[in-house]
């Protein structure tokens, strides 16, 4: 018998037929004598919903009432599945984020939990009932309802199995595991039996959604065995024991399916893509100790998120341009916080873009292997396609592109690096 968490996403849970056919699927998992917790996420679409009603009552909102509007979702789903459990003959209960409680820090609509008390929930399910739980959501210290930022039912997931000692979390979604890039660009991705915790979190942190990079970071942490698999699965399908979706694990996991053949090493294991950022570059700096901390230090302050930077060769007469990105939702904010502070900073021009992709390619291959990206900058030259900026770590490659670009850049690298499926990798 294992202790099993089981989340399920939004395209699963999007209307009561298919909210029955995550209970079958729930109902299954459990007859096989396990104990179940079952995660889930609001009906595709209800959450952006919600927030276009928060947005609409008032432009300004505060994030602690937006929370109230926002959590509802998961409230309505958690209610009916375990409505639809009972009509199956299961014992079911809803465990809303306030009664186990899943205590979060106060950041409103960003919040990270801190702690579970699951000694009920453990109890109940040891009695044989499924506890049936809203993902997103959570509780501050000040009584109020959190969320933990968009995609969050994931670490919601992760961290009740951490609390509960979950022998495994299934992360039940519309694709039937991680694959090589979203297959729903690239028809040519294959999925991967396995896939290592660092490259997870790096991959999920560029762009790949189908996890939250929080519940990856969360799962390494605390030794969460996480597995990807899909629950758009007939009535009569095999309950997931035998680990049919994709399993995060460990490095030293990953050699041991190298060493016996199960999984071929490749330098790079997957390719993401992220249309959300956008691109500032403010013309003719001063050239001079303390002029880029003037730059970055008003978007720190607002907690605005810089991921690439690229400060060009100081031109004549001591300028330089300063170019760099951050998520498209803050472009509004860090051009008004830059253009207060047009005097202090002293730049020229703001030009903005947010008409980019950044385009990674992910692999622990990477650390023993050179070249990886040189044939990245080479595939996309072959096909015309400029760079317009470039970060690295020890495992990953980024550029910035024309969003226009963006499917066809993905497509070329996954056949450059050998990924597409006809090309037979494990
Ligand atoms: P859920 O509603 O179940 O949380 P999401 O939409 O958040 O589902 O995540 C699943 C989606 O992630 C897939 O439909 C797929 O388009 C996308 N995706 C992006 N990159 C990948 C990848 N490398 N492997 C699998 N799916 C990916
Ligand atoms: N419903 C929330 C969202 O859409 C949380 C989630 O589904 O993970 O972001
Ligand atoms: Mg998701």
């Amino acid at each position: 018998m294992a202790r099993i968490v089981m989340k399920f996403g939004g395209t699963s849970m999007a209307g009561t037929e298919r909210i029955r056919r995550v209970a079958n699927i729930v109902r299954k998992q459990q007859a096989r004598g396990h104990e179940v917790a079952v995660v889930v996420s609001a009906m595709a679409g209800e959450t952006d919903r919600l927030v276009n009603f928060c947005r609409e009552a008032n432009p300004l909102y505060d994030p602690a009432e937006y929370d109230v509007v926002v959590a509802s979702g998961e409230q309505v789903t958690s209610g009916l599945l375990a409505l639809t459990l009972q009509s199956l003959g299961c014992q079911a209960r809803s465990w809303l984020g306030w009664q186990m409680p899943v205590r979060t820090i106060e950041a409103h609509a960003k919040a990270r939990i801190e702690d579970i008390e699951a000694e009920a929930l453990i109890a109940a399910m040891a009695a044989g009932e499924i506890a049936v739980i809203p993902g997103f959501q959570g509780v501050s210290d000040a009584g109020r309802i959190t969320t933990l930022g968009r995609g969050g039912s994931d670490t919601s997931a992760v961290a009740v199995a951490a609390a509960i000692r979950a022998d495994r979390c299934d992360i039940y979604t519309d694709v039937d595991g991680v694959y090589t890039t979203d297959p729903r660009i690239v028809a040519k991705a294959h999925k991967l039996k396995a896939v290592t915790y660092e490259e997870m979190l790096e991959l999920a942190s560029v762009g790949a959604k189908v996890l939250q990079t929080r519940s990856v970071g969360l799962a390494m942490k605390e030794g969460v065995r996480v597995q990807v698999l899909s629950s758009f699965v007939g009535d009569d399908a095999i309950p997931a024991d035998d680990i049919p979706g994709t399993l995060i694990v460990s490095e030293d996991e990953m050699n041991a399916l190298v060493e016996k053949g199960d999984m071929e090493r490749q330098h790079v294991t997957g390719i993401a893509h992220d249309k959300n950022e956008a691109k500032i570059i403010l013309t003719r700096v001063p050239d001079r100790p303390g002029s880029v901390a003037h730059i970055f230090e008003p978007l720190a302050k607002a907690s605005i998120n810089v991921d690439m930077i690229i400060q060009n060769v100081g031109r004549d007469k001591g300028e330089t341009d300063v170019t760099f990105t951050v998520p498209q939702s803050d472009l509004a904010r860090a051009q008004a916080l830059l253009e207060d502070r047009r005097e202090d900073i002293g730049f020229n021009r703001l030009i903005s873009d947010s008409k980019i992709a950044k385009i990674s390619v992910v692999g622990v291959g990477m650390k023993s292997h050179a070249g990886v990206a040189s044939t990245m900058f080479q595939s996309l030259a072959d096909r015309g396609i400029n760079i317009q900026a470039i970060t690295t770590s020890e495992i990953k490659v980024s550029v910035l592109i024309d969003e226009d670009e963006t499917e066809l850049a993905v497509r070329v690298l996954h056949t450059a690096y050998g990924l597409d499926a006809s090309d037979e990798v494990a």
